[in-house]
């Protein structure tokens, strides 16, 4: 059988020559796939790549999985066709983006048409076709289901669903963003592949984008029903035929949230729109032209590359110590920062006990774990089971119990030098010196603060942002003598609870809070002498942080913000001036978003209104000011080795801070445009 794409060369442009070797060169003998057609004539296909916990795309696999489908073409066998993975946590993890990123420009358009070409042959094979998705479906590997005529999910949590494309700077060009809205409809196709989501299989099935959702042991027995049953016929959505107006909206609100500086987004909905409808291989002639102007632009390469700094950073050990399994943790302090940690590890697994000298603090806590349980299941994030589970595994005191089980504390009580102190010489009686103490601090010295106890060795800093389940970023805090072993552990700790860590030396506002507070400060100067809060705000969100500085402060708190600022004023006084315009707006009571007033003004918690006004100078100005401010202090980072590399700097930045992805970071910001000495 022909494919369509090597059918209809009028209708689009000829397929490169390597397509043709491609689709009817020799035959291979596939490494990647085992095809086994049973009495009951179903083809099953199991992707297993070899020595490899995941299945990527590639040009090998996808050969490969074109001559296995032209092997079923050929057997008069194969009644049906199922489509599955061997992997534990793994479907399909999408396009092999490593092996993308080191091919020339023309190979990865030759690849694009290679993935259209072997998936539209899928999708005429007539037989009827299942995929039965366990594990994570991304991008191609979603791709590739749009061609079965079921999608069948599993329960387990490693499941996830999307095309996440667009956060790499380009789109899914494997039929995605012509045969998602068929299946689905426009808007929720537009939906998914703008912000790139990726959804359980709950959520995924409420999207439509899975039939069924069982545990992965019912899975062949479905597959093999479906198989037998009627095809699901091919669904009407009425809202496809208003692709124009759907189009225009959609737009709209994209660039509203992007402000155009994401040009995969607005591509997207242009592509995702005209394909809509009308034949197939004109929406993926629009993919391919679509996806090949976006690779030309750096922001992809730079998308991608953080990406992978992200993926390595989730992985890699940075110590050769011995790694300690955490099951439990204690966490001191129930306030905001404490209930969040408590929360977060107790999702991932870890059981946790929550202690605070307040039982009106613990209490507060643990409502907040419970709304952000609920808010969870709510939304579909996780299962009714998952959130209670979560919930199982937190207890909560206010007296001193036994604490020997546990090998790591977290304490995030209330920033106060002296009161760390106590709670860690307290600690350092109660519990063995192997057990891990670590301060969730945002400012106090680590030094000082291990120097208070016995076996220095084993304090370390963790440091959360807040909000804490939100937040992927945890500085991880090490002094001379921290041990290998607790920097192993804390690293696998940290990687373990879903978190990317990077790990800094402890100076003064460690990393992220150092690069950002003269940002902060020199935000602030500037209103002080005229410029609006607005025009401030206005200027820093065309460059791409997701919130102006002035914002920032009032959601940090300006008690908070000063207390930082202060503690960076005193060990750099040459270049961070003491501002008392901070502590000036704490004395009136304004401390921010949390007392109704600071910058601006908030009425039930939203803003109103900023809180001053003055004349209008340039964004442009104020942009480049505080942009270098912030890329100047990063390089000064770097050469003083607070961060480990140029890449842990960047990464921290984008991750602590929604330092703008498309930038690469405030180094390769500094190196790409120029305005230091690199
Ligand atoms: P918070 O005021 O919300 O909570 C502090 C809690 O500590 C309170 O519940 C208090 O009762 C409790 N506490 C006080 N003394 C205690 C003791 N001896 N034993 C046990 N509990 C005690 O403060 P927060 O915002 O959660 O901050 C906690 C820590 O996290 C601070 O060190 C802060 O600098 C750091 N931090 C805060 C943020 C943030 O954005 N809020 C971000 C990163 C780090």
């Amino acid at each position: 059988m022909k494919t369509l794409l090597l059918n209809r060369p009028a209708v689009i442009h000829d397929p490169p020559h390597v397509l043709e070797d491609i689709i009817h060169g020799h035959p291979v003998t596939p490494k990647h796939f085992r095809l086994e057609v049973d009495h009951d004539g179903i083809a099953w296909i199991t992707f297993d790549s070899p020595k490899s916990s995941a299945n990527v795309w590639n040009e090998e696999t996808l050969r490969e999985f074109n001559h296995v489908l032209e092997n079923i073409e050929h057997d008069t066998r194969a009644k049906a066709l199922v489509l599955r993975s061997a992997k534990e946590r793994i479907f399909i993890a999408g396009a092999d983006i490593k092996a993308i990123r080191s091919l020339p420009h023309a190979r990865v358009n030759d690849l694009i048409w290679l993935g259209q070409a072997v998936f539209d042959r899928l999708a005429r094979l007539k037989i009827p076709k299942v995929a039965a998705i366990h594990g994570a479906c991304m991008g191609g590997g979603f791709e590739v289901t749009l061609c079965c005529d079921w999608r069948i999910a599993s329960d387990h949590d490693s499941t996830k669903i999307g095309l996440p494309e667009t956060q790499l700077g380009i789109l899914p060009a494997w039929g995605g963003s012509t045969r998602l809205s068929r299946l689905v409809g426009l808007r929720k196709a537009l939906d998914l592949i703008t912000t790139g989501k990726l959804l359980n299989a709950g959520a995924a099935k409420k999207a439509g984008l899975v039939s069924h959702v069982v545990p992965m042991e019912r899975m062949e027995v479905l597959a093999r029903r479906l198989v037998r049953g009627k095809r699901p016929a091919s669904r009407f959505h009425f809202e496809n035929f208003l692709a124009p107006v759907i189009g225009r909206m959609a737009r709209r609100k994209v660039l509203q949230k992007t402000r155009g500086l994401y040009p995969s987004v607005t591509k997207a909905v242009e592509v995702v729109c005209h394909a809509v409808r009308g034949e197939i291989e004109n929406g993926l002639l629009l993919e391919r032209n679509a996806v090949d102007e976006l690779l030309r632009s750096p922001d992809a390469a730079r998308l991608i590359d953080l990406f992978f700094k992200r993926e390595e950073a989730g992985k890699r050990p940075v110590s050769d110590g011995t790694v300690l399994p955490i099951l439990d943790a204690t966490v001191i302090g129930a306030g905001v920062m404490g209930s969040g940690i408590a929360h977060t590890l107790a999702s991932r697994g870890v059981r946790v006990l929550m202690t605070d000298v307040s039982n009106d603090s613990l209490a507060r806590g643990l409502e907040r774990i419970h709304g952000l349980v609920s808010d969870a299941t709510r939304r579909r994030l996780v299962t009714q089971v998952q959130g209670r589970d979560t919930l199982d595994r937190i207890s909560a005191t206010h007296v001193k119990v036994p604490l020997c089980r546990h090998h790591l504390i977290i304490e995030a009580a209330t920033e106060n030098m002296e009161l760390k102190k106590k709670i860690f010489a307290d600690l350092a009686m109660r519990v063995p010196v192997d057990t891990i103490l670590a301060t969730n601090t945002s400012a106090l010295s680590i030094a000082e603060l291990a120097r208070s106890v016995p076996h220095p060795e084993r304090v370390i800093g963790l440091h959360f942002f807040n909000p804490v389940h939100r937040m992927p970023l945890v500085e991880i805090i090490t002094l001379p003598e921290t041990s290998a072993d607790v920097l192993a552990t804390a690293v696998s700790f940290v990687q373990k609870i879903g978190k990317t860590p990077v790990v800094v030396k402890d100076s003064p506002g460690f990393l992220v809070n150092r690069i950002l507070v003269p940002y902060l400060m020199e935000a602030v100067r500037l209103h002080q002498n005229g410029v609006p809060v607005k025009d401030i705000d206005d200027a820093m969100l065309e460059f791409g942080m997701p919130m102006g500085p002035m914002r920032l402060l009032d959601e940090i708190g300006l008690d908070v913000a000063a207390h930082v600022a202060r503690t960076l004023a005193t060990a750099f006084p040459d270049r961070f001036p003491n501002s008392d315009a901070l502590d000036k707006m704490v004395s009136a009571g304004h401390l921010g978003r949390k007392s109704g007033e600071g910058f601006y003004k908030y009425e039930n918690g939203k803003e109103i209104t900023p809180a001053r006004h003055a004349d209008l100078p340039k964004h442009e100005s104020i942009q480049t000011k505080l942009a270098l401010l912030i890329s100047q202090e990063a390089m000064r980072c770097l050469k003083e080795g607070i961060a480990r590399s140029a890449d842990d700097i960047d990464l921290a930045m984008v991750l602590g801070t929604g330092y703008p992805p498309f930038r690469g970071g405030p180094v390769t910001f500094a190196r790409d445009t120029g305005i230091i000495d690199y």
